[in-house]
């Protein structure tokens, strides 16, 4: 279903995942707070790009790089002179606008007026700040826009001590920050964000045959969470669209509330960042091949994904609103297991101690293995609602008859069929389901 910008923010502010930055101050629509439920489903989606980037692999290796490096970096990345938005401010209500994303370049999508934009300005978009006491321009570094250059300037320590052979990836999972001109549509683009890089090193012969692995694989991994399929696609650039090192560059698009919009972008970045890196640093970074001798520099294919914009992707393709036999209406977050905030609910069926006491042992078990959560407010009828409406695949009710007969009750979230299931079994049970 179709889902609006207004209704998943609501929710997800309203239960817990996410929480405008500062809200108490009047909010920032920089960057946002991700609460107990928001904070668990952001750390599932890296923990699964990451089981699927590095675990899953033998040929991917992780790294965690600093936020503030060298100022040296970002100049030879280009960031320092091309990382930049043309931006025109309106004279009327002194909005800043993106000038590529204006849908009309004469009127302000802010107040409405027409002809009342500046010349267009470049901006740029990297942070400053200073190391050490003195604010002077020797030590203005840079917050990191990207996590990849970090990747780069680690090229040649990764590769020797972890003794790694072509082709090879690195992958990182990190904040980056940018002084977006417009952030907005809720968490899709804000200042401060995390991102999910890998940069996947192979001879270039071998390039145009790794991108194609890439774009597959990454298109998967959104399938394989659950996304659905005709919710996503995959978007070539342009020739005018490229990047003036990039060989070839697709986006993942996601069909958003506002229409399709990236998710990720894969790009076949050639030696550009090498190279420049040798350049700034006087440093080699070829690669020798000693099977035949040959020195030569590694091409890169990137997948670069946003892990809070794609939290947000699941969010919204996983809601879901249906009209029960009874005639209730029920919210539904049907989102993947490995990505719901809690793996079950453990509800004892009445408040009365005979009841809770056993359950606290059965939540004390499965917490060993699974995130949950246990309530005893309200009827069971608007306990089940809540988890429905967060997510959590598996609902295990408690009631008088399991005092005696040692089973509970498993509900399943999406099809809402329940199952008695001996608590001496349920371990297995879940294994079954959720692992
Ligand atoms: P856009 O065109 O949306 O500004 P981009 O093409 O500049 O994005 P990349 O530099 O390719 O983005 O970054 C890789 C990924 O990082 C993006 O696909 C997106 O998921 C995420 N990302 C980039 N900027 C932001 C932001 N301001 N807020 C949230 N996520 C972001």
């Amino acid at each position: 279903m179709t889902v609006s910008l207004d209704t998943i923010s609501t929710l997800a502010q309203h239960r817990g995942f996410v929480f405008q930055s500062s809200q108490i101050y009047g909010g920032t629509r920089s960057a946002y707070d991700y609460g107990p439920l928001g904070v668990e489903m952001l750390r599932n989606v890296k923990d699964s790009w990451w089981r699927s980037m590095v675990q899953e692999r033998g040929d991917v290796v992780g790294l965690d790089s600093a936020i503030i490096q060298a100022r040296k970096v970002w100049q030879a990345s280009g960031h320092e002179s091309v990382f930049t938005d043309p931006m025109v401010e309106c004279t009327n209500c002194n909005a800043r606008l993106r000038v590529d994303k204006l849908e009309d370049p004469d009127q302000c999508p802010n107040c409405g007026k027409r002809g009342t934009f500046s010349e267009p300005r470049q901006f740029n978009l990297m942070f400053k700040t200073h190391t050490g006491p003195i604010e002077s321009d020797e030590n203005m570094v840079y917050l990191r826009p990207e996590t990849a250059q970090g990747i780069f300037i680690n090229f040649e320590n990764v590769r020797r001590s972890a003794r790694l052979k072509l082709p090879f990836g690195i992958a990182q999972v990190g904040k980056s920050f940018r002084n977006e001109i417009t952030p907005g549509q809720f968490v899709f683009r804000t200042r401060e964000f995390e991102q999910m890089e890998m940069e996947f090193f192979c001879h270039p012969s071998e390039s145009n045959q790794w991108f194609e692995h890439w774009v597959d694989a990454r298109h998967r991994w959104y399938t394989d969470l659950g996304m659905n399929p005709d919710n996503l696609r995959i978007r070539p650039h342009d020739a005018d669209e490229l990047s003036h090192y990039s060989t070839g560059t697709v986006d993942v698009e996601y069909l958003f509330p506002w229409g399709w919009d990236e998710l990720e972008g894969i790009a076949n970045r050639t030696d550009f960042d090498l190279k420049q890196h040798i350049e700034w640093s006087g440093e080699d970074l070829s690669y020798f091949d000693p099977e035949t001798n040959d020195r030569f520099l590694p091409h890169v294919i990137e997948p670069a994904a946003g892990a809070t914009r794609t939290t947000f992707a699941f969010l919204i393709d996983g809601y879901d609103e249906e009209t029960l036999a009874s005639g209730d209406k029920r919210t539904v977050l049907r989102l993947h297991h490995r990505l719901a905030p809690f793996k079950l609910a453990v509800l004892p069926l009445s408040k009365k101690p005979e009841l809770v006491e056993p359950c606290e042992k059965i939540a004390a078990e499965l917490r060993k293995r699974w995130m949950l959560e246990m309530d005893v407010t309200q009827n069971i009828g608007k306990r089940y609602r809540r988890q429905d409406e967060i997510g959590t695949p598996y609902c295990i009710t408690f009631d008088f008859d399991s005092i005696d007969d040692h089973a509970v009750t498993v509900r399943d979230r999406d099809s809402m069929a329940q199952d008695r299931v001996s608590v001496d079994r349920l371990v297995d049970y879940l294994a079954d389901r959720l692992d």
